[in-house]
């Protein structure tokens, strides 16, 4: 019988659906390894319910006491890292050691959101006219909702829910039907911890999970992440039944190699930055633009040797970089770009296409890609590729490697490379991108600044966890108040002023 992955209502796990049941693959061996529900519209809706019921108290626990369903979800994921590791792995086919580093990262947020009480805290002034105190505080939105990419099924819906929870609120997270797993095992952890049932729910599903929570006035505020395309879809759907949206999309991140750059440290950060997690991360690096023929020939000449001999192989080989893509339809995808870039004139240095990995002969496996003399009108270029392929523009100089990434659409996050403080300050000023590196080559910030892109990698006003996320998360009340002794006898028709 094969596993069935289900919603998670109510501090409790329903593993049937009125929708449809979808296949869930374990990429590195190509088979299905279960099966998972893909929620109705009343099944969203009665999580939505569950949630806004749960709310009422959860709102007015005191802050601390939320802190501290956070301080012992942490100790709790700490103890079950390995395991949560594995389960993200066996979905998704990423390395264990990179599940490992991305429960750490959503980790941090963790940390972060212990400490929201103290963030949550307002402001007060007294005496702002004779007896009158004005303060200021945040109070939660009621019920929130996520929804989440396959790309990282631990990390992204951990920027969103624990804060959104410590801040007050329920939540109702709808994860990638292509690794659902790893949600429900975080619910679990979640009610370990002594989060009341109902404050945190999941429902799985696609569309009409995703529509459901769009359109639902029980919902005041959907966070989401995912590609650009279905980004904007949210925040115009979300945003018309009068929600707060945050939606971050897609990306196509460039590194800019100065000629004074170590060759080096560039080597190694494109290695890492373009071909871990097989190029499946929102910040990984697709293109490489060195500045000048002298430095890209030097950099092409480094960089194959290492492609050719990257290993790829399933979660448990140590000795692999990168593991399986997620689907083979993202396999065929990518090799069809890969040929469009050959057709199109591309140099393509090392052709990753056919790679097979002894006993994982079914895997969805590509190697490591790279190309050369890569032209913006490319494909190749144009497309978010999502994979392990590297593409390389070469620019004449600094101010054209600034216009390549002005005229690209996207703006999530890049690099530059270099010795010189001038250039890169220049740089780091001009850029109209969200996240910079200063020879730092995947500049994920850490989990007390916030994270977001940029032009049309991120739709709405609020970047995600960080500092942004008390303000996405929370409304302010401003409460004017005076006490008896302070009133004055008389009715006051004009409008009211300090006098
Ligand atoms: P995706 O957009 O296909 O799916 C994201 C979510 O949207 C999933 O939960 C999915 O079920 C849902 N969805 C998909 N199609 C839908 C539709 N037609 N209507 C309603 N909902 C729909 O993205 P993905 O393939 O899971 O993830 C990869 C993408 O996510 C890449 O584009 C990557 O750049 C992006 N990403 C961005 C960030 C960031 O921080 N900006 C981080 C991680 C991933």
């Amino acid at each position: 019988m094969t596993e069935v992955i289900g919603n998670y209502i109510k501090g409790t796990q329903i593993t049937t659906t009125q929708g449809d049941y979808q296949d869930v693959f374990n990429p590195a061996t190509g088979s299905v390894s279960a099966q998972v529900c893909m929620s109705t519209t009343e099944e969203v809706d009665q999580a939505v319910n569950v949630a806004t019921e749960a709310a009422k108290d959860w709102g007015r626990t005191p802050s601390p006491k939320r802190a501290q369903v956070m301080f012992r979800f942490k100790r709790l994921l700490e103890e079950n890292s390995d395991k949560l590791a594995r389960i993200i792995s066996s979905e998704h086919g990423k390395t264990h050691d990179d599940a490992l580093g991305e429960v750490v990262r959503g980790l941090e947020v963790v940390e972060f959101a212990c400490g929201i009480p103290q963030l949550i805290k307002g402001t007060f002034s007294e005496q702002v006219a004779d007896g009158i105190d004005v303060y200021s505080f945040p109070q939660p939105l009621g019920v929130v909702a996520g929804i989440t990419p396959f790309n990282f099924p631990a990390m992204v819906p951990m920027w969103m829910y624990p804060n959104a929870l410590v801040c007050g609120n329920s939540f109702v997270l709808k994860p990638s039907e292509r690794d659902p797993s790893a949600s429900l095992f975080m619910a679990e952890l979640l009610k370990q911890a002594g989060l009341p049932d109902g404050v945190f729910n999941v429902v799985q599903g696609g569309k009409e999970a995703v529509d459901a929570i769009l359109d639902h006035p029980g919902i005041s505020a959907v966070s989401f992440v995912g590609s650009t395309p279905i980004a904007k879809y949210i925040y115009t759907r979300a945003t018309s039944t009068g929600k707060r949206v945050q939606a971050l999309g897609g990306a196509k991140n460039h590194m800019v190699v100065l000629p004074d750059a170590d060759m080096q440290q560039v080597t190694d950060a494109l290695m890492g930055s373009a071909f871990g997690s097989a190029g499946e991360r929102c910040m990984a690096i697709s293109v490489a633009v060195p500045v000048g023929d002298q430095v890209a020939d030097e950099l092409m000449e480094r960089m194959t040797p290492l492609v050719k001999e990257l290993q790829v192989g399933p979660p448990d080989d140590k000795n692999a970089a990168m593991g399986a893509l997620i689907t083979r339809d993202s396999l065929n995808r990518i090799e069809g770009l890969i040929q469009s870039g050959v057709d199109q004139g591309a140099e393509l240095l090392v052709d990753g296409r056919g790679y097979k990995v002894q006993g994982y002969e079914n895997g969805f496996f590509l190697g490591g890609t790279l190309f050369d003399k890569v032209r913006p009108e490319m494909e190749i270029y144009k497309e978010e590729v999502f994979g392990p392929v590297l593409s390389t523009v070469r620019v004449n100089d600094y101010q054209e490697a600034l216009d390549l990434i002005h005229n690209n659409p996207y703006g999530n996050g890049t690099a530059i490379f270099t010795r010189d403080g001038d250039a890169a300050r220049d740089f780091v000023s001009r850029i109209e991108v969200g996240m910079v590196g200063v020879n730092v080559p995947i500049p994920v910030p850490v989990a007390f600044h916030s994270f977001g892109g940029w032009k049309q990698s991120l739709f709405g006003d609020h970047h995600i966890y960080g500092p942004e996320t008390i303000h996405f998360y929370t409304r302010m009340k401003a409460v004017t108040s005076r006490w008896p002794t302070g009133i004055k006898s008389g009715a006051v028709y004009n409008f009211p002023t300090l006098n």
